[in-house]
């Protein structure tokens, strides 16, 4: 029987096997959403709010547990992962307290005695959903789908089935009941079989470009709504009047967190000639004191990466830079899963470093004469997801914020997620919204009823 696996990446040590579901295994699944589905739909937003509650309560409760399940799939530093379980319990209490002011009826006045929106579920919406932030990734596009009143399939990535199936646990009891939430553990070729079902309205994917290409075109075919959440090249740009010690301080943050394995991690770091030297020396102080290690032990802060195929495709992208001229001012080398943390110096728009996502803890740095290239570098990306800019300078600021080509930009701070604020793409890193009111308004039928 083919199975999927679970490696704790720090060591290589195997610690869960997960046998893949075959077509009469999403029969039994489908006809359990398709009971389950009118009867979520018709419940009242208190309902469905309750049960969201329960999934934070639940959430809070297990959290150790939980996270010693995520640091161990795909080894994310144990403290990372507590914080991913209670950013999804908030997330969850969010869309409990704001669904049904968000779904209330819309009137508008077009000259019938009354005429309103009314936003109704669609069915069931599939998720096709990466390892990095495995728990948060999954609770940020189904709080706000459930509350809708859909059900909905998740389809997790191969080396995170552990927490796929945890998940289901987490709402089959907040629910009380099975088939508002179901987990499918399958290959590619079966993603076709289940979004293909009537019952089945629309996918949410959050991946690579390549993922989130061959799921469009699929789900094109099918003539079913989409979301995509891909890639990044996130800019970080440091103006000259721009506080150059918090400046370091978060970019070491952003870049290596998760470590550097987020969509939104800054990546590009665009720096102007007059800050350059004092910018990098302060980035280079705080990443020389990261201590990689073991991500189940307290007092390391740099964690390995999940897979080696991916250690491998940030070596190469390393490698290539510096073949045409970049320069590894620290870092640069890596074992199994465990990368140093890297600078790499004098990028350019050509190399790979400049214009792929770099999935690891890899800072590229690239030096500006002033804001007018930064502008113009930021800008020069197939991504456009997030940015962050640095200044003391909030006009000015808010005026380069408005022309950077992204989802969304953050002054002074980094790129974050959060439930109350809208989040996502243009360009190739996808397209639709997650989170707040316009992600809870991705997946449902905006009805028009006229009364005359
Ligand atoms: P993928 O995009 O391949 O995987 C993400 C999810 O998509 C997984 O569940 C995967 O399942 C699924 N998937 C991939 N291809 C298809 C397909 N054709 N049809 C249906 N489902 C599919 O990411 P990887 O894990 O391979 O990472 C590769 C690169 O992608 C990273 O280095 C990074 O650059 C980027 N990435 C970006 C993320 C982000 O948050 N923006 C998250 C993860 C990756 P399966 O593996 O079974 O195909």
């Amino acid at each position: 029987m083919a199975t999927f696996n679970s490696i704790f990446p720090y060591d290589g040590a195997v610690i869960g096997t997960y046998p893949l579901m075959d077509k009469s295994d999403l029969d039994k699944k489908l006809i359990i959403a398709q009971k389950v589905f009118p009867f979520w739909a018709q419940q009242s937003f208190e309902v469905r709010a309750s049960a969201l509650k329960n999934a934070a309560e639940i959430l809070r409760r297990d959290k150790d547990s939980l996270s010693g399940l995520i640091t161990m799939e795909m080894g994310k530093l144990l403290e990372e992962s507590k914080a991913e379980v209670e950013k999804c319990a908030v997330t969850c209490d969010y869309f409990a307290e704001h669904a049904g002011a968000f779904l209330k009826d819309e009137y508008v006045d077009a000259g019938y005695t009354t005429s309103f929106i009314s936003y109704e579920p669609i069915g069931a919406v599939m998720a096709i959903m990466p390892w990095n932030f495995p728990f948060w990734q999954v609770f940020r596009y189904a709080a706000p789908t459930l509350m809708a009143g859909n059900v909905t399939f998740l389809k997790h990535a191969p080396n995170v089935c552990g927490c796929a199936l945890a998940i289901e646990k987490v709402f089959i009891e907040a629910v009380g009941m099975e088939g508002v939430f179901q987990s499918v553990i399958i290959d590619t070729p079966l993603v076709e079989y289940l979004l293909d079902d009537d019952l089945v309205q629309a996918v949410t994917l959050t991946g690579s470009e390549r993922a989130g290409s061959s799921v469009a075109s699929l789900a094109g075919k099918l003539i079913k709504k989409q979301v995509l959440e891909l890639g990044g090249s996130d800019a970080f740009i440091v103006l000259e009047d721009a506080d150059i010690k918090q400046a370091a301080k978060v970019a070491v943050q952003s870049r290596m967190q998760n470590a550097g394995q987020s969509c939104i991690a800054a990546k590009r770091f665009i720096v102007t000639e007059a800050v350059y030297d004092s910018f990098f020396e302060e980035m280079n102080l705080l990443i020389g004191q990261l201590k990689p290690g073991n991500p189940l032990q307290v007092g390391v802060t740099l964690a390995p990466m999940a897979r080696l195929d991916l250690a491998e495709t940030l070596a190469g992208q390393l490698k290539e830079s510096v073949s045409r001229g970049a320069v590894v001012a620290t870092g640069g080398h890596f074992s199994g899963c465990n990368f140093d943390a890297t600078i790499l110096t004098g990028v350019q728009q050509e190399m790979r470093a400049f214009n792929e996502e770099t999935f690891g803890p890899l800072a590229a740095i690239i030096k500006v004469k002033d804001e007018q290239e930064a502008l113009l570098m930021a800008n020069n990306s197939r991504f456009g997801l997030g940015s962050s800019i640095w200044t003391t300078d909030i006009e000015k600021g808010t005026a380069l914020a408005k022309q950077i080509a992204a989802g969304a930009v953050f002054i002074n701070s980094m790129v974050k997620s959060d439930a109350r604020l809208p989040f996502g793409g243009i360009k190739k890193s996808g397209y639709g919204r997650e989170l707040g009111k316009l992600g809870i308004h991705e997946f449902v039928n905006a009805k028009t009823i006229t009364i005359t």
